[in-house]
């Protein structure tokens, strides 16, 4: 009998596990879910093991489609693309090593050529020794022929290994644009967010100059999750984002935060040109009428609603988050819909 066969009842049965759990703990029934509580059953990935657990115990055991998502990027994407990344590296050092084996290699014949035509310079023959001069003509240019042809080949050979290089480099600069873009949307994910949040922050500090932070969330989203159904809800974060980038176009970094949050970094605005902002890519979508292209069915507006926050002397990654947050949070109670900006938000506690 075969051994082939030996490990299939135990991943048989672990795959019987991972059906269960997302069924106990709602998770859509998607690839993406499966892949991640594999990796969580198994026991793989401990830190992935221990944020799925914290998420178990703080959510009423649900684990939705927005938690799987980040439990992927943070744990299995990225550790799929740093070990891309790590295999091109190394392959990158591979080529380099080559060439510059070729490189010595062309030094040493090109030494050689030189001492072989030194020391037929010091035996030239005397002119009247036909014979003699006549062989000594044919060894050099036999040497001479032997030394074009190696060059040429080397030649070859190194114009390949830039090439490989070349492409390796490339491959190399898509793994890390990879890894810091959202599939779904293609905007910029929550690391680059942060990287490009940081930036701003220094840039703000050491120069001082402004900017602020948008902070966008879809209104009842799940409600239209559950109503047209998560991959109708996929084009709805697609149709978001093309707005924010039909409208903001380069000039802001627009993120996909999480789940359906966008974070929009405005560079060189204050308050008044954030709301502004804002007010644009909410007014944008108020005029896009959804209709389901496989059935025409017309599917309503989206909303959404939006925080602004200004950057402020001292201000981290997490504080200024903080106060966009806030405001958008005022935006939700006050009805949704809305742009809220953090000064409304200080206003408002001020009067209660
Ligand atoms: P609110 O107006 O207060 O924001 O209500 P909401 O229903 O939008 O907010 P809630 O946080 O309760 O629900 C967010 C929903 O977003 C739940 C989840 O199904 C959905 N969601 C998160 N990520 C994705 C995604 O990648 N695709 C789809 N289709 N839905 C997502
Ligand atoms: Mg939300
Ligand atoms: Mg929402």
């Amino acid at each position: 009998m075969s051994t082939d066969n030996s490990a299939s009842p135990q991943v048989h049965d672990l795959a019987e596990r991972v059906i269960a759990a997302m069924r106990q703990h709602y998770s859509p029934g998607y690839p993406r879910s499966f892949e991640v509580w594999y990796a969580h059953l198994s026991g793989e990935m401990p830190a992935l093991s221990i944020a799925m657990n914290a998420i178990i115990a703080g959510s009423n055991g649900e684990v939705g489609m927005a938690d799987i998502d980040t439990l992927y990027e943070r744990f299995i994407g990225t550790e799929r693309l740093s070990r891309q990344a790590e295999r091109t590296s190394l392959q990158v050092l591979g080529e380099i090593d080559a060439m510059m084996a070729l490189v010595d290699q062309t030094l040493a014949s090109s030494e050689k050529y030189h001492g072989r035509l030194c020391a037929m310079s010091d035996e030239v023959p005397p002119s009247a020794d036909r014979q003699r001069l006549r062989e000594w003509v044919e060894a050099l240019v036999l040497s001479t022929r032997e030394e074009v042809a190696r060059k040429t080949q080397l030649e070859t050979q190194l114009r390949e290994s830039a090439h490989e290089i070349r492409n390796l480099r490339e491959a190399l600069e898509s793994t890390r644009a990879e890894a810091l873009t959202d599939p779904l949307t293609g905007l910029a994910n929550r690391r680059h967010f942060e990287e490009m949040l940081q930036k701003a922050i220094d840039q703000a500090t050491l120069r001082r100059e402004p900017f602020a932070l948008v902070m966008a969330d879809i209104d009842f989203f799940k409600h239209f999750n559950d109503t047209h159904g998560h991959l109708t809800g996929d084009q709805v974060l697609r149709l978001v984002s093309r707005t924010m980038k039909d409208k903001f176009k380069d000039k802001a970094v627009i993120t996909r935060f999480g789940g359906e949050e966008f974070a929009i970094i405005l560079p060189d605005a204050d308050v008044t040109a954030g709301k502004f902002g804002a007010e644009t890519v909410r007014q944008a979508l108020l005029t896009r009428e959804l209709v389901k292209r496989s059935t025409n069915e017309n599917l309503g507006r989206i909303t959404i609603s939006l925080g602004v926050a200004v950057y402020h002397r001292g201000d981290t990654i997490s504080s200024i988050v903080e106060r966009a947050d806030s405001a958008l949070m005022q935006a939700k109670r006050d009805g949704r819909n809305r742009t809220v900006t953090e000064e409304a938000v200080m206003d408002s506690t001020r009067v209660a």
